[in-house]
């Protein structure tokens, strides 16, 4: 694959410049570019400047407001609402974390619903800065329906990522952040290009057979991971992040949608936790490191979040690699 070198602040000034000209005031672009060009910074290509035009075109098209003013509701003493006005879930994400922080100290725990916004993308972000805070973070999201429930041949489900953060003493925090499906659907798009098989537990053909074949996956449906335990786990997404804060279940945001495959439109649920006020506030930071010590023990581990936190201190100095064909395209929208 041809691809062309930038550095970070090439990539973040050729995503603000492409988000800006397409219609987004500064607040709205600066926040999307951040999240873009973090993303990148990690080696997180899928969601980076992959996505831009994809903003761009849902920004020029009126369907994502660009100039969003995210607002914040207290509902309950550690309830929380965002309504993100319409616009990309990054500036909603940004305005929602110190609320979110501070109700979490003050009542040792609180929630957040994050409402009527676009493309809430990878969760390691934002749970990531909750740890930062000493707090630890639960991210939900659900989207379109591409995975079939448990037993079921056709798409119902999210892709349904959950994230989850822990506080570490001077080291980077704990974070996993995973899909509730088996395979990601870009995964499974591109081992179609490139005419490769894909696990049978990946997904099932329109007929409810297992197939190793990518392109009858995408005409049918995935599979969770873990088969009906991945299932129950983006079941419990689209309740948390669609049902109970009042956004679209995955069926619905596709409707919404009306298959033009942008962006989809929805919601967040967050947690977040202090653990200090949970019983041990002088013992919790070791006794994860415990456990941290005793996985590290054997070999074959690592943490989660660790690949990324390596990528992270290198692409500073290193740059990263952008395909040529996604480059141009986005100097085609400028
Ligand atoms: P992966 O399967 O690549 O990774 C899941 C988690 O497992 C990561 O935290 C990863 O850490 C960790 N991990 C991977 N390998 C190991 C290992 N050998 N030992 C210990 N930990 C490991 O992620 P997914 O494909 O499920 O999801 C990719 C991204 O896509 C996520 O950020 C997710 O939020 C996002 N997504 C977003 C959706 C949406 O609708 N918005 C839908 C689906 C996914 P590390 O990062 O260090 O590798």
């Amino acid at each position: 694959m041809s691809t062309i070198h930038l550095s970070l602040e090439e990539a973040h000034s050729l995503a603000m410049d492409c988000l800006l000209k397409n219609g987004c005031d500064e607040a709205n672009a600066r926040a999307a570019a951040d999240r873009m060009i973090q993303a990148e910074g990690d080696l997180c290509h899928s969601h980076g400047l992959f996505r831009l035009p994809w903003y761009a075109g849902a920004v020029k098209s009126g369907r994502a407001n660009g100039k969003a003013k995210p607002r914040v509701e207290q509902l309950a003493p550690a309830v929380i609402r965002v309504d993100g006005d319409g616009g990309f879930a990054p500036l909603a994400q940004e305005i929602a974390h110190q609320p979110l922080v501070d109700c979490a100290r003050e009542n040792g725990i609180a929630s957040m619903a994050l409402v009527n916004m676009f493309h809430i993308a990878a969760m390691w972000p934002e749970v990531e800065k909750l740890a930062m805070e000493g707090l630890c973070g639960f991210a939900f999201t659900a989207s379109y329906p591409y995975v079939a429930p448990a037993g079921g041949s056709k798409p119902l489900y999210g892709t349904n990522p959950m994230g989850f953060s822990w506080p570490r003493k001077d080291k980077p925090p704990l974070v996993f952040d995973q899909a509730s499906a088996a395979m990601a659907r870009g995964e499974i798009m591109i081992a179609a290009r490139d005419g490769h098989s894909v696990p049978e537990t990946a997904g099932i053909g329109p007929d409810g057979e297992a197939t190793t074949d990518p392109n009858v996956v995408l005409e049918g449906a995935q599979l969770g991971f873990g088969g009906y335990k991945g299932a129950a786990l983006a079941m419990m997404v689209e309740l948390l992040a669609g049902a109970m804060i009042g956004e679209f279940l995955s069926i619905e945001s596709a409707e919404d949608d009306g298959g033009k495959g942008g962006p989809p439109k929805g919601g967040e649920l967050m947690i977040a936790i202090d653990p200090a006020r949970h019983g041990d506030p002088e013992g919790f930071l070791a006794r994860g490191e415990t456990l941290f010590e005793a996985i590290l023990e054997q070999e074959g581990t690592r943490l989660p979040g660790a690949r990324r936190f390596i990528n992270r201190q290198k692409t500073p100095e290193t740059g990263i690699e952008v395909p040529r064909s996604l480059h141009e395209s986005i100097l085609a929208l400028m």
